[in-house]
C-alpha cells in the first residue's frame, strides 16, 4: 500500500513537499478522522505522526495546493486493486447468489460565498431576496455483500450535469474497468431512467430501483393490476410483508423491454415504554420497485430483501462518512482535490473496516466502532502529548 501511495506522486513537480510525504499525510488525515489540514499539520509535526511520515510535515497551505494535482486515476486504480483483493479473500461475496451494487447521489457542501468554476448553482430565496447558492454534488458507487461493503468509485457532477448523467458516466466506467463486479444495480427513486436500464441490459446486468413517481404510466398500470389480496406474504423478525408482483409490463414509453414491478406493504410491530408500561404500536410503510429481473430467477421475497439493501449506501456510506469521517465539508475547494480526497477516504474507510474485521470477534464486539477509531487517533496523539 505504501509503495502504491508513493507512486501516485511519481511524475509531479512540487519541490516544496517530498513526494513520499504527501500521500502518507493524507492517509493519516483520514485514518485519524481529522477535520482539517491544520489539524493534520499539528498531528504530523511531532511524535508518532512525525515518525509515520519520516520527514517534515508540510503546512496546511502546501497540502491544499498539492491536493489540486493528485492523481485521480491512480487513486481509482488503488481502489480497484483493493476490490480484487477483497474478492480473492472472500470478504466481498455474493448475496443469495447475486452480486449487488448501489449507486446514489450526495451533496457534499454548499455556500453563498465560496465557489469554483466547477460549482453547481441554484437560486434560493432568503428573507424575500433571491440569492445564488454554490454547491457540489457527487455520485458514489458502492458494492454490498453480507457483512461487508466497499466504496468503489466516485464521480463529481459537472456544472450542468444532473445526477442521472453523472451516474451514467460512473456506471459506464465501472462496467469497463470491472465488468464482473456486480449483477444487480440498486438505486432510489431518481434512477428509473431508460438510459440507465438500457446500459445495464447491454452489459447483461439488471436494475432494481425504487418506483415512486405516481405520475408515471408504469406505476399507474401496475397499481391497476395489483389485486386487493397480496400474492405473497411472509414474516421476518418483527415485520410482516404483504407483496404484489406484476411481470411483463410494457407501459414505459422510453424503454421498450418489458419490466417487472414489485410492491411490498410492510407492517412492523414496535414496542414503546410509556410511563410505567410497555405498549405496542404498528408502523406501516409501502415500497414499490421496478426491475428487469425475471420472476423465474429471483422470487418476490428476494426482490424485497435486495430492494432494502439500497439503504446501506445511506447508512454505511454517507451517514458514516459525514458523521464520523467529517466528509461533509471541503478540505480544499477545488474539483480535483474534492474527488481525490473522497477517493482517499474510500481507501481509508476500507482499510479501517478490514482492520476491524480482523480483530477477534469477542474483542471487537466489546467496543463500539467509533471507540476503535478513537483508539487509532490516540496511538498518534499520546506520544505527541508526552513529548510536549
Ligand atoms: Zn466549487
Amino acid at each position: 500500500m505504501r509503495r502504491e501511495l508513493e507512486a501516485l506522486e511519481d511524475h509531479r513537480e512540487k519541490p516544496e513537499i517530498p513526494a513520499a510525504v504527501f500521500p502518507k499525510a493524507l492517509l493519516m488525515l483520514w485514518l485519524c478522522r481529522l477535520r482539517s489540514f491544520n489539524a493534520l499539520h499539528v498531528l504530523g509535526r511531532r511524535g508518532a505522526g512525525r515518525r509515520f511520515l519520516r520527514q517534515d510535515m508540510p503546512s496546511a497551505d502546501q497540502i491544499a495546493n498539492n491536493s489540486e494535482i493528485l492523481d485521480v486515476p491512480g487513486l481509482r486504480a488503488i481502489l480497484g486493486r483493493m476490490y480484487k483483493r477483497l474478492g480473492r479473500n472472500k470478504v466481498l461475496v455474493a448475496m443469495r447468489g447475486h452480486r449487488l451494487a448501489v449507486v446514489d447521489g450526495h451533496e457534499i457542501n454548499c455556500s453563498y460565498k465560496r465557489c469554483c468554476p466547477k460549482c453547481q448553482k441554484r437560486q434560493i430565496t432568503v428573507n424575500g431576496q433571491k440569492r445564488t447558492q454554490y454547491y457540489h454534488r457527487a455520485v458514489v458507487f458502492q458494492l454490498v455483500g453480507p457483512g461487508f461493503r466497499f466504496l468503489l468509485d466516485f464521480e463529481l457532477l459537472e456544472p450542468h450535469d444532473d445526477e442521472g448523467t453523472a451516474a451514467l458516466r460512473l456506471i459506464r466506467r465501472v462496467l469497463e474497468t470491472y465488468p464482473r463486479c456486480f449483477d444487480i444495480l440498486l438505486g432510489d427513486g431518481l434512477y428509473p431512467q431508460a438510459r440507465l436500464f438500457k446500459l445495464l441490459r447491454q452489459h447483461g446486468k439488471h436494475a432494481l430501483v425504487v418506483l415512486k413517481d405516481e405520475r408515471r404510466d408504469l406505476l399507474k398500470d401496475a397499481r391497476g393490476l395489483f389485486g386487493p389480496k397480496p400474492q405473497r406474504t411472509f414474516r421476518s423478525g418483527a415485520t410482516a410483508y404483504r407483496c404484489w408482483d406484476v411481470e411483463d409490463l410494457d407501459s414505459w414509453d422510453s424503454y421498450h423491454e418489458k419490466v417487472r414491478v414489485v410492491r411490498s406493504v410492510e407492517t412492523t410491530t414496535l414496542r414503546e415504554r410509556k410511563k410505567d408500561r410497555w405498549i405496542e404500536r404498528q408502523q406501516t410503510s409501502e415500497w414499490v420497485w421496478v426491475t428487469t429481473l425475471p420472476a423465474a430467477e429471483v422470487p418476490t421475497a428476494t426482490i424485497v430483501c435486495f430492494g432494502h439493501e439500497r439503504w446501506r449506501i445511506e447508512n454505511e456510506g454517507f451517514n458514516e462518512l459525514c458523521n464520523q469521517w467529517h466528509a461533509n465539508h471541503y478540505f480544499h475547494h477545488h474539483p480535483t482535490s474534492i474527488t481525490a480526497l473522497w477517493l482517499m477516504l474510500f481507501i481509508a474507510h476500507a482499510l479501517f473496516h478490514c482492520f476491524l474485521r480482523n480483530i477477534k470477534p469477542c474483542l471487537r464486539q466489546s467496543l463500539p466502532v467509533y471507540i476503535w477509531a478513537q483508539l487509532m487517533l490516540v496511538e498518534f496523539l499520546l506520544p505527541l502529548l508526552s513529548s510536549a
